[in-house]
Order: C-alpha cells, then structure tokens, then sequence
C-alpha cells in the first residue's frame, strides 16, 4: 500500500513537474523524447517488479520462486559432477515422450532419473499436431527407437474437448479443436479414443521410421486414480503400433521383460496397410487399428 502511495506521489511531482517544463521551454527533440521514455519505462519495469511480491495464490510469485529456488538447491547439493557427466555435450534419450502439460503427470513416474533419458514434449491434450516439430525433432534428429503417447485419466482437455469450449480465447480453441473426440463424455473413454488417435497420427507422420522398424509408437493411459482398476499411479499400455487389442499386446515381444524394442515391430508389416489408409485428422474409429491387427494376426 505504501508502495502504490510513494509511486503515486512520484507520477503526480513528475507530471507537475514536466507540465511547467513544457510550458517554459521550447518543444523536445527526439533525442530526448526518447530519453524520458526510457526513463518512465524503467520506473514502469521497477514498479511491476515489486508488484510480484503480493501478487498470486500460496503467499504469492515470492513465496513460489523461494520455494523453486530452495527445491534446486537441494537437488545441486545432493547431484554432484558424476550425475551430470553422461549427457554434459550431448544428449541420447531413449523414448521421445508426447504428454499433457498437467501438473499431475511427470516423467518421475515412467522413469526415476529422467535426466538425458526421456525428450519430453508437453502440451494439453497429449497431442502430435500442435507440437509437431518438438515430436519431430526427438524423433527424427535425436533418433528415439520410442515415441511413447501417454494420456491421463480425469484431462482437463479432454473434458473441455467434450463439452462447449467456444467461449474459450482462439489460441486454447485451436489446440483443443485438434482432439477428435465425440461431445458429451469427458471420461477414460474418450482419453482412450485420444491416444489411439495421437498414435495414428504418429504413424502416418513416422510412417517411414516405423514401417523400417526404426521407429516403434505406444500410447499409454497413466491412470492416477486407479479408473482402469489395475493399480494405482501405473502406466497402461493401450496401443502399440495401431495395435489396441489388449490381449495381441500382451503378446508382443516388446511386453517381455527381457524384450528389445526392435523385436516388437517384427510385426509391423500387417499394419501396412491400416497406416497407409487411416486418415490425419478426420475422427476416424477407435477400433479400426485393432481390427485390422486382428484380421492380419488370424493369417
Ligand atoms: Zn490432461
């Protein structure tokens, strides 16, 4: 409060001040138009910067950065130079990961030191079209062997993406009218529905990488409520090259422990054709993937 009184007070002087100039002295060259200009906006940059302190939920953006800064700390003081050494020129994650930017989600639950290890791209949604050259850039310059798609129960985006987001600002409608799913059910079903359409994309987009077997694509659905009731905070793997049958998936070799991901993508050749004629963008089926996988198995 004393701050916006002394603030005031020095807009007051300085207005009072620069009005009897004005009245006195002849007008202003650029030169010094321009100097007061930058000297108003300093005292504008100052003022706003002091505003944060009282500004925000949970004591404020103070009490959130001391709170960041002290969480580093601690992490410096217990990761010495021997943890940052393997990717200090160079990075070679294994898995390009396409999650939603919720706070919910984080990479400590797929890995516990994610660190060089995962090339995270995050927006709402889990979605390939609105961060296309991040997915890109993991996969095609970093040269991922994964691009893992995880989508979450209880989304936020799939919820708005159900329901009516047209009093949304254009740049959320944008991202959200990239979701295919039907209006009216904001749940699993349609996080489900998502995944399986993210991970269509990505193989119509990496066709070339997964047809060689370069490239394999899973979705997975991160279930921290337990919804799909097969434990808590577990990662559930509900899509695997256009494959979505659980019980095919639980038959690849890529859900074998002692597995590599190239033996997973033996398979591929049957989805050839699924990839090729699946549409980009259009809200195709959910189930078309698993059916054409089922009809290829039974050969
Ligand atoms: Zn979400």
């Amino acid at each position: 409060m004393k701050r916006s009184i002394w603030f005031a007070l020095f807009w007051a002087l300085f207005l009072g001040v620069m009005s009897v100039r004005a009245a006195e002295l002849p007008p202003m060259n650029d030169a010094e138009k321009e100097r007061i200009r930058l000297i108003v906006k300093e005292a504008i940059r100052e003022y706003a910067a002091n505003l944060n302190d009282k500004q925000g939920r949970d004591g404020g953006a103070k009490a959130i950065v001391q709170g960041i800064l002290n969480g580093n700390r601690n992490f410096v003081r217990t990761h010495g130079p021997s943890y940052f050494k393997p990717f200090l020129d160079r990075q070679s994650p294994r898995a390009t990961v396409v999650t939603c930017s919720d706070s919910r989600i984080q990479d400590q639950a797929l890995d516990a030191s994610p660190d060089g290890d995962l090339f995270m791209v995050r927006n709402i949604g889990n979605q390939i079209a609105t961060a296309e050259g991040s997915v890109e850039f993991g996969v095609r310059h970093l040269q991922t062997p994964l691009l893992l798609v995880v989508g979450h129960v209880a989304c936020d985006a799939i919820k708005a993406a159900s329901g009516d987001y047209s009093q949304e600002s254009a740049p959320i409608r944008r991202e959200l009218d990239m979701i295919q799913i039907p209006k009216g059910d904001p749940g699993l079903g349609s996080v489900k529905l998502n995944v399986n359409h993210q991970v269509r994309d990505a193989m119509n987009k990496f066709e070339k990488e997964v047809l060689s077997g370069r490239l394999t694509v899973v979705g997975a659905v991160y279930d921290f409520k337990n919804e799909m009731k097969l434990g808590q905070g577990r990662l559930n793997l509900i899509n695997v090259n256009g494959e979505t049958d659980p019980a095919q998936i639980a038959k690849l070799d890529l859900m074998r422990e002692d597995a590599s991901h190239k033996t997973a993508v033996r398979a591929l050749p049957r989805y050839r054709s699924a990839v090729r004629k699946a549409p980009a963008k259009a809200a195709a089926s959910e189930e078309e993937p698993a059916q054409t996988g089922k009809k290829a198995a039974s050969h």
